[in-house]
C-alpha cells in the first residue's frame, strides 16, 4: 500500500515538542503525489505546518495514561476523508475510499441503499440521512484480506500515534 505513516515520532513534526498528557494538537494528511502521509503539529507550529498538499486534519487529544481509554476514530474525520476522496481515480485513493465506505456502512453512517451497474462496473449506492444526500462507491470487491489489510492501514493513517499495537477491526 503506498502510504507512508509519520507515527510514533512522539510529539510535533516541526519542532520535536513531545506532547505531554492531555495536550491538544493537530494531526493532518498530506496527499504527497498521491502517497498519504500523516503528520502531527503541536498547536504552534500548526500555523506554519498547513503547507502544500494538506488533505485533510483534525484536532485531536493525547489520551491520558491511567485511563484504559480505547482509542476512538472520530467518524467525521472518516467522513471527511471520504469525501474529499470522490473523484479520485488513484488505485490507492479508490481502494482506501471502498474501504471507509464499508466502514462507514458498518457504523451505520450510511445505508446502502442500492447496487448500480454501468458498464463493467458495479457501484454501491449509499444513502447519507444526516445530510439527505447520496453517493456512489465504484464496487471493487475487493477480498476479505485486502480489505482487512487497508482497513488496518487506514487505523494507522488516522488513529492516535500513542497505539501500541494495532486494534482489531471490530472495536475500532
Ligand atoms: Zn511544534
Amino acid at each position: 500500500m503506498e502510504w507512508e505513516i509519520k507515527r510514533r515520532s512522539n510529539g510535533c513534526i516541526l519542532c520535536n515538542k513531545v506532547f505531554s498528557e492531555e495536550e491538544e494538537y493537530y494531526s493532518a494528511l498530506f496527499d504527497e503525489s498521491n502517497i498519504f502521509i500523516r503528520k502531527d503539529f503541536c498547536s504552534s507550529c500548526w500555523d506554519k505546518g498547513k503547507d502544500e498538499g494538506l488533505f485533510s486534519f483534525w484536532k485531536t487529544k493525547v489520551p491520558k495514561k491511567d485511563k484504559s481509554s480505547q482509542p476512538v476514530i472520530n467518524i467525521d474525520v472518516l467522513l471527511d476523508v471520504f469525501m474529499r476522496l470522490e473523484g479520485n481515480d488513484e488505485t490507492n485513493q479508490k481502494n482506501l475510499r471502498y474501504v471507509l465506505a464499508l466502514y462507514l456502512i458498518r457504523k451505520k453512517v450510511f445505508k446502502l441503499k442500492s447496487l448500480k451497474k454501468q458498464d463493467k462496473e458495479e457501484s454501491l449506492v449509499l444513502y447519507y440521512p444526516k445530510e439527505d444526500r447520496e453517493f456512489n462507491v465504484l464496487n471493487l470487491n475487493l477480498k476479505e484480506e485486502e480489505v482487512e489489510a487497508i482497513t488496518a492501514e487506514m487505523c494507522q493513517l488516522l488513529n492516535y500515534p500513542y497505539l501500541d499495537h494495532e486494534l482489531p477491526v471490530d472495536t475500532m
